[in-house]
């Protein structure tokens, strides 16, 4: 349903994207992480037509996005990371008006305005005028917006930023509600909504793809680690290497990561205060996906 092919887009000096490919099959979620600056934001723009790439080329729907004939628009959905404001009208009277301006033909405006109230969870606040709205309920309506002419794409760009965190829990179950019958992509800071709401995660770092995977292979703990004192980290990762559930041990800045299965943590905890050492904390290791980011961060 989307399709990436050696995406690349510079802003004068900075290099946004670095020849950026990915596909997207029909009826997938995926959740685009990345660092701030990474060009999340960038590649989304230019799925939604509002941005030309230096090189490459996107399709969406079946259509090259940009070139002779494009009608992918009427197959998307757009929720900027800041959608515009119409204050004093109502959520009802702007939907409306939205539905008027982009023409929907397969239904009557007041049924699209009708379903997408429903789909987003705002039937009461239909008569409000969007400025009293509080900031959870202003997404929802910008993701009512962008679905209103029912498209097969949803593009989403940070769209539970700046909200709080039970704002966050709903925003993601309304996500998945509208994403249960189309594509879409959203961009977020948020590993546990990303494993919420994501069928797949790609992380995206200096304008390059640096992970492709699921959210249960990018969060599964790996290992455990230990935090200790009163030892050198080499003489207590040696010692630790010898029990027979142990796989392999090594020092990680100051921890020790321990190639096992959390089971093993009793008897490893045992021979440490056998020892004498003093342990300060034996907990699952981090998931890949947490050590990805802080990898991409410390690079970054
Ligand atoms: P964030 O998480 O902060 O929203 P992002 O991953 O969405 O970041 P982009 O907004 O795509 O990142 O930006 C990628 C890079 O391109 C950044 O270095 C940014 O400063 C630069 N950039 C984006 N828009 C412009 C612009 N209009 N002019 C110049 N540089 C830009």
């Amino acid at each position: 349903m989307i399709s990436v092919q050696g995406l690349s887009r510079r802003y004068g000096s900075v290099t946004a994207l670095d020849g950026v490919d990915f596909e997207v099959p029909a009826g997938q979620i995926l959740g685009f992480m990345g660092p701030n600056g990474a060009g999340k934001t960038t590649t989304l723009r230019i799925l939604a037509g509002l941005l030309a790439p230096t090189t490459g080329t996107a399709q969406v729907a079946g259509y090259t996005v940009g070139a002779p004939g494009d009608r992918s628009r009427e197959h998307l959905g757009y929720l900027p990371e800041t959608a515009p404001s119409y204050d004093e009208l109502t959520v009802t009277g702007y939907l409306r008006f939205v539905a008027r301006v982009r023409g929907i033909k397969q239904v009557s405006p007041r049924e699209a305005v009708g379903a997408a109230i429903e789909r987003c969870g705002l039937s009461d606040m239909r008569a409000r005028p969007i400025g009293t709205l509080s900031k959870g309920y202003r997404q929802r309506v910008g993701l009512a917006q962008a679905i209103l002419h029912d498209p097969k794409v949803l593009i989403l760009d940070e769209p539970t930023s700046g909200l709080d965190p039970a704002q966050r829990v709903a925003m993601r179950a309304v996500i998945r509600q509208v994403g249960s019958d189309r594509t879409v992509i959203f961009s977020s800071h948020v590993m546990q909504e990303v494993e919420a709401v994501a069928d797949r995660v790609l992380i995206l770092n200096k304008g390059r793809i640096v992970a492709d995977d699921t959210p249960a292979r990018l969060t599964a703990q790996d290992g455990l680690q230990v935090r200790l004192i009163g030892v050198q980290l080499p003489i207590a990762a040696a010692r630790i290497a010898e029990l027979d559930a142990v796989d392999g041990v090594e020092v990680r800045g100051e921890l020790l990561w321990i190639d096992a299965p959390t089971g093993t943590a009793p008897q490893i905890a045992k021979l440490i205060v056998e020892a004498g050492w003093g342990l300060v904390a034996l907990e699952p290791g981090q998931s890949s996906l947490e050590a990805t980011f802080i990898r991409l961060t410390r690079e970054g």
